[in-house]
């Protein structure tokens, strides 16, 4: 049972234009009446319905503080589930603070990291991927990883999950009642029927941990290497992307010697940028190494943008990096628009997504670049609508699953009987209840919410 009532500055510290404590728990009311006075000495917070505003004063010692507003719900109508009321103040950190301290002498104790959304996944409004998904929402670094966050916290995760278990507890069910019942009348499970929907499930599970790899470029960001000969405008392409002089920008081929890093935003997404050392024979020491850790790099990267400098004319070093980048998701940025054009691209075309021309002395060309960036990341089927699961702790869940299924498949394949089909099946839906959270342990719970900041 929970039966304290905790309250925590739920608003980014330092100066902002309001601060926010937020109260939840059986006793919500009272020690925010404790530390609030109406204006309108009329009204009564103790007795105020939920989703009603109250305006007035926040009180200690006998004195007003400061003005502020009381936000109120109703269990089961709030984010927690329980009564709470949400009190807002001016911003900065010493009102914030008075205003917690104050609800600390009125009864609240102090909440732990996660404890909201904890209780909210303890009385029953969301599931535990629901849960995951408000704290991705909270450190989401781009749009897209955003919209992954908010479609997991709307249940996508949750309901393709759901589809699955349904369909083995229906099998289960059907095998546990025409096994344990004999003499019943219960229709005769056909190998395909049972084949079918092991397989079927066995997809669901396979696809969803395929995606995550996508899923998590989405929420870590692109890794992405600028490539090319030394002088082709890699450091100002570099420095057009992330908005700043960062990259050394000289005419002198070979200049950056070593990896320059920079995560920028591009695309609705965040890429993290590495401008690398040119990619060429040396027999410079340093610069040798600069070009091996480019290539490292390049390896690496989700993303390529591989640079050319189109005033001159195609050629083999140009040819092996376009080689290279077929394997890889890349674009060919064919720079230095602004000068008379003697490149002929042709040959090399076919080995990107996209092949754009810009010059990344133009601040105009940014766009060009965004556009590109846009498009070959959706053809790689980023889709932050569908479900996508979060972490490693789903993933593994997932595999678990997958993984049994796998094995009573074979089992059903090879005619072991439906016992043994039936127990693979209960281990698959005893992964998925884990990782929709319907039967995690304490310790999983506690683990989850340990990540999140306190106030949420
Ligand atoms: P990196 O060695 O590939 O990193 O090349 P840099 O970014 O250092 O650029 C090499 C030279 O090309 C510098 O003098 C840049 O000012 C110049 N440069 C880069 N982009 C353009 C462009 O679009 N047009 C022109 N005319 N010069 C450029």
């Amino acid at each position: 049972m929970l039966t304290s009532t905790i309250a925590a500055i739920a608003t980014a510290p330092g100066p902002a234009g309001i601060a926010i404590v937020r109260i939840s728990g059986p006793q919500a009311y009272q020690v925010a009446g404790r530390v609030f006075e109406p204006k309108n000495a009329a009204r009564s917070l103790e007795k105020a319905r939920g989703y009603t505003a109250l305006f007035g004063y926040f009180v200690a010692e006998g004195r007003r503080k400061d003005e502020a507003v009381a936000l109120c719900f109703r269990a089961p109508a709030s984010y927690t589930g329980e009564d709470v009321v949400e009190l807002s103040v001016h911003g900065g950190d010493v009102v914030a603070h008075q205003l917690l301290s104050a609800c600390y002498r009125a009864g609240a104790e102090p909440a732990g990291a996660g404890e909201f959304t904890k209780r909210a996944f303890l009385s029953g409004k969301i599931s535990l991927t629901q849960a995951e998904a408000v704290m991705e929402l909270i450190h989401a670094n781009g749009e897209q990883a955003a919209a992954a966050a908010h479609a997991a916290m709307e249940g996508a995760l949750y309901r393709k999950i759901h589809q699955v278990t349904e369909q083995l507890t229906a099998l289960a069910s059907h095998i546990a009642a025409y096994t344990d019942y004999p003499e019943e009348d219960v229709p005769e499970l056909s190998q395909k029927a049972l084949e079918d929907t092991l397989t079927g499930a066995d997809k669901q599970l396979a696809d969803l941990i395929d995606q995550y790899a996508a899923g998590s470029i989405l929420r870590r960001g692109v890794t992405t290497a600028i490539v090319g000969s030394p002088n082709v405008g890699k450091s100002t392409l570099m420095n057009l992307l992330s908005g700043w002089e960062k990259a050394i920008v000289t005419p002198i081929a070979g200049t950056t010697r070593d990896v320059v890093e920079q995560d920028v935003q591009l695309a609705g997404a965040t890429l993290l940028l590495a401008d690398t050392a040119g990619i060429r024979q040396t027999d410079d020491p340093v610069e040798a190494e600069g070009v091996r850790r480019s290539l490292r790099r390049f390896e690496d990267a989700n993303l390529v943008l591989a640079v050319f400098d189109s005033s001159r004319p195609l050629e083999e070093e140009d040819r092996q990096l376009a080689a290279r980048c077929a394997e890889k998701l890349a674009i060919a940025i064919l720079n230095k628009t602004d000068l008379p054009r003697a490149m002929d691209f042709t040959a090399c075309a076919a080995a990107f997504r996209k092949v754009i021309t810009i010059s990344a002395n133009d601040p105009n060309d940014l766009t060009v670049v965004d556009e590109a960036v846009r498009e070959v990341l959706q053809s790689a089927k980023i889709d932050p609508d569908a479900a996508i699961l979060a972490n490693e702790r789903q993933l593994t869940c997932a595999r678990t699953a997958h993984a049994a299924l796998t094995d009573a498949l074979s089992a059903a394949g090879q005619g072991y009987g439906l016992d043994a089909v039936s127990v693979c099946v209960d281990d698959a839906l005893d992964a998925l209840y884990q990782l929709t959270g319907e039967k995690a342990s304490d310790v999983v719970i506690d683990e989850v919410f340990s990540r999140f900041c306190v106030g949420k």
